[in-house]
């Protein structure tokens, strides 16, 4: 059964409803989404258009985005609540404002994206995934330039070798033991005296 999403602006003049699972929910940190949202980042629900029916009149504010691509906001022209985000780059696809949903509870965001203009005072969820630009459109292909890791990430990474480290010694050696033992052809890669090689890939031999 698809999710049922009602909702609608501030005064009633604008409402929706839309029977689809959403495709991605995602805090947008762009400068647009700021200034339109009066606030740090704007919470999207993104849907494909043929789902949602928009009853009321929505009036709308066309700009050219950070992306470089026309961006049009639909909002109530009553009561100003910002309701809908469409792009030319998905046309197929509409944002929902989260805030404007009848139960917001329902919004889990799952990344941040445009983190490159997110605000000091802007705490972001660290476990969210992270992207300095737009969402990555999976049909744009995957040639694309990988973020940098998330400050979670980098923690966690950290805490874990923050762990071996102390006993250093040991760990290497089960690390080569168990390396060697799933495959054995690397073995003459390695010379010197494993027990006190840290894990280390500057100790692999250089052809
Ligand atoms: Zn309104
Ligand atoms: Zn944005």
């Amino acid at each position: 059964m698809p999710q049922k999403l009602f909702g609608g602006c501030a005064c009633g003049a604008v409402r929706y409803e839309c029977y689809t699972d959403p495709l991605v929910m995602l805090n947008c940190h762009c400068r647009d989404c700021q200034q339109a949202s009066g606030s740090a980042y704007a919470a999207i629900v993104a849907v494909p258009k043929p789902a949602v029916q928009i009853r009321g009149k929505l009036h709308h504010h066309k700009i050219v985005g950070q992306t470089g691509r026309a961006t049009e906001r639909g909002f109530c022209p009553s009561c100003g609540s910002p309701i809908t985000i469409t792009s030319e780059r998905r046309p197929d696809v509409v944002g929902l404002q989260a805030a404007s949903l009848d139960d917001p509870s329902t919004y889990k965001p799952v990344m941040d994206v445009f983190i490159s203009s997110a605000q000091p005072w802007d705490n972001m969820d660290p476990k969210l995934q992270k992207h300095t630009h737009g969402y990555p459109d999976p049909r744009e292909g995957s040639n694309r330039r990988r973020d940098p890791m998330t400050p979670h990430q980098i923690d966690l990474v950290q805490s874990s070798f923050a762990k071996v480290a102390p006993i250093a010694d040991a760990a290497a050696v089960l690390f080569y033991e168990r390396l060697f033992e799933i495959a054995p052809e690397v073995r003459p890669l390695f010379h010197g005296d494993l027990e006190r090689s840290p894990i280390n890939l500057y100790h692999i031999r250089r052809p």
